[in-house]
């Protein structure tokens, strides 16, 4: 072979090489461009469209890495949107927990996926919490915190469900157990009548009243008991204050000893700086004539000069305190009465009734009212009427 041969074949040689390269980097560039495409149809989301383009290309190009890749990637995430639109379509039918579930195959590189999962996950929490919130406000507290809770076990736990929680416990317990409101309590002013000493010094009748009474006058004495009406007065208003304070009331009492001084002006003034919503003073009767006997009441007349507008009020509280204590005492009754010369009652700016106990100067009521048992009964009598009293006040 000749030099200018050898150079002519060695040329056909590298152009036969050439040829085939130059051949075989088109095919190359071809499918890069091919799988460029397809990477748009990605780009846009196009999931389904991409995965049957790259189905397609790797049946043509099985020895492309590259395309098997990308075709695989492309199912994955058609697949991802697959369960999207399932977890919407469970939205639209309420089945939130399905729902809520789906969202977590959304592929985590499928980017608009993960948007819309996060958007749909907010979704899931409002209407939950917004179910929780409305079952609250209708005090359905036990729905609510089941709502609560099938959140919760959905998503985990999260301190501010936790918060959410404790109040919704707090407000089914407070509602459960409802704080009866502190009632208002009421004043009773009790005033033991009389006292060891008598007072014949004196003081007017009522407010602007020239005339006068004796501040204190002496009590009556039981004829068989021989005991003082101002005791049996004190001993008596000592129980029915017990009682009256273990039925909730404030009771105020104007004298617990027998050694005082306190005018029936000024007894009745302590009411009145009490505020006392009554004042009831605990007396016994005497008479001349000793078959006397029973239970009496004393208020002030419509025509009382100095508190007839408390007549109304005062005779109810009188009517109630007489009507129990007869009940309850089987004891006679020696009437309600309407009295105006009592400075006791003269000088009260409260519904005020005096209660005479009995008569101590009838014998057998006498000795009946130095018992126990008779003593209870009156007692519980003056706690009923009292609540009587207050009880028809609120109708
Ligand atoms: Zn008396």
């Amino acid at each position: 072979m000749s030099g200018m041969r050898k150079v002519t074949a060695i040329l056909l040689l590298f152009a036969g090489i050439l040829a085939l390269s130059g051949c075989k980097s088109d095919n190359r560039e071809l499918l890069n461009k091919k799988i460029a495409e397809g990477e748009l149809l990605l780009a846009e989301e196009r999931f389904e469209e991409a995965s049957a383009y790259f189905a397609e290309l790797f049946d043509a190009n099985r020895d492309s890495l590259t395309v098997m890749e990308k075709h695989e990637f492309s199912i994955n995430m058609a697949k991802s949107r697959e369960n999207l639109q399932e977890a919407e379509r469970l939205m639209k039918t309420e089945a939130f927990r399905s729902a809520y579930e789906k969202l977590k195959e959304i592929h985590p590189e499928d980017l608009g996926g993960q948007e819309r999962k996060a958007e749909l996950e907010n979704e899931i929490r409002d209407r939950y919490l917004f179910t929780v919130q409305k079952l609250s406000e209708e005090k359905k507290y036990e729905e609510a915190l089941s709502a609560l809770d099938e959140y919760q076990d959905m998503v985990g736990s999260q301190e501010e469900l936790e918060v959410l929680r404790s109040s919704l416990l707090a407000d089914l317990i407070a509602w459960e157990n409802p704080e009866k409101p502190e009632p208002v309590k009421k004043i009773v002013v009790l005033d033991p009548g009389h006292q060891a000493v008598q007072d014949r010094e004196k003081e007017p009748l009522g407010p602007g009243s020239e005339i006068l009474k004796n501040k204190v006058s002496s009590g009556t004495r039981g004829v068989a008991s021989r005991v003082y009406e101002y005791e049996l007065n004190l001993l008596l208003s000592l129980k029915l204050r017990d009682r009256l304070l273990e039925e909730g009331y404030d009771v105020l009492m104007t004298r617990t000893a027998h050694d005082v001084s306190i005018s029936n002006k000024e007894r009745a003034e302590m009411a009145n700086e009490a505020g006392a919503d009554v004042f009831i003073r605990i007396h016994a009767n005497g008479s001349e004539n000793r078959d006397k006997q029973g239970i009496m009441t004393i208020h002030p007349s419509k025509d009382n000069p100095f508190v007839g507008h408390l007549s109304e009020e005062s005779l109810r509280l009188s009517k109630a305190l007489h009507d129990e204590m007869i009940k309850e005492s089987a004891g006679e009754s020696a009437g309600i009465q309407a009295m105006d010369n009592m400075v006791g009652i003269n000088w009260s700016k409260v519904p005020v009734s005096i209660v005479e106990l009995g008569y101590m100067s009838n014998e057998e009521e006498d000795l009946l009212l130095q018992t126990e048992a008779y003593q209870a009964k009156l007692v519980e009598g003056l706690v009923r009427g009292i609540q009587k009293y207050f009880e028809e006040n609120k109708e």
